[in-house]
């Protein structure tokens, strides 16, 4: 066995993840019914359906058709039925608030955090991949933890940051939770919070108040 392969065993059997700061829960379970089918997965955006129920994904450039019951390349896409699902909306494996400068960016909001996430899955498969144990596994490999586009927006705004960074894994197989929690994040004005942190660190600053 290569050291790759080991170190990715070894830490899948511990349950070893990126971030520990959240409560995780164990992969997305499998739909039995539909019921679970709707709760745990959500309906995909961006993709055609095809003859005799294969569907075509439209969100990046390896354009996988899927049988039913089959996944596309980053294996969190899943063709259940002829109707097409994603399995990681809103379903979180790292999160945390991030200097914008590890982004990285170095002109853009200098000096502010970002709240960073991602969710498993990738559309690539890079040798370097430094977030592999989360990037090349499928979502019931890999922790998680339920968090809405709306707690998303929540947890960015309260944590002080004013941007979402979608980031460590491919943010393009989650496109329609990133879409999502950028509309949320737009409702509660969570860059217009730039204004906040200016007065405060202004008010640090010249009056030496926290
Ligand atoms: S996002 Fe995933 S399922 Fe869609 S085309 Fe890309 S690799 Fe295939």
């Amino acid at each position: 066995m290569e050291r790759r392969e080991f170190i990715k065993a070894t830490a899948i059997g511990s349950g070893l993840v990126f971030c520990p700061r959240l409560v995780f829960s164990q992969g997305v379970p499998l739909p039995k019914t539909q019921s679970q089918l709707d709760e745990t997965y959500h309906k995909a955006r961006y993709y055609e359906k095809l003859a005799d129920g294969v569907v075509e994904c439209h969100l990046c450039p390896r354009r996988c058709r899927v049988s039913d019951h089959e996944r596309g390349y980053c294996g969190v896409r899943e063709n259940v039925g002829g109707e097409y699902y994603t399995l990681v909306h809103s379903r979180v494996c790292s999160a945390n608030i991030d200097p914008i400068e590890k982004k990285p960016f170095f002109h853009f909001l200098p000096g502010t955090s970002a709240f960073s996430i991602a969710t498993a899955g990738c559309n690539i498969n890079c040798k370097f991949c430094q977030n592999w144990s989360i990037s090349q596994f499928r979502p019931e490999d890999v922790n998680h933890f339920s968090l809405t586009p709306e707690e998303c927006a929540q947890y960015a705004f309260k944590s002080g940051s004013v941007s979402i960074a979608y980031t460590y894994s491919e943010p393009t197989v989650f496109y329609e939770y990133m879409y999502d929690c950028a509309i949320a994040a737009s409702k509660i004005g969570v860059r217009k919070s730039i204004s906040r942190l200016l007065l405060k660190n202004i008010i640090t600053k010249y009056v030496g108040v926290n």
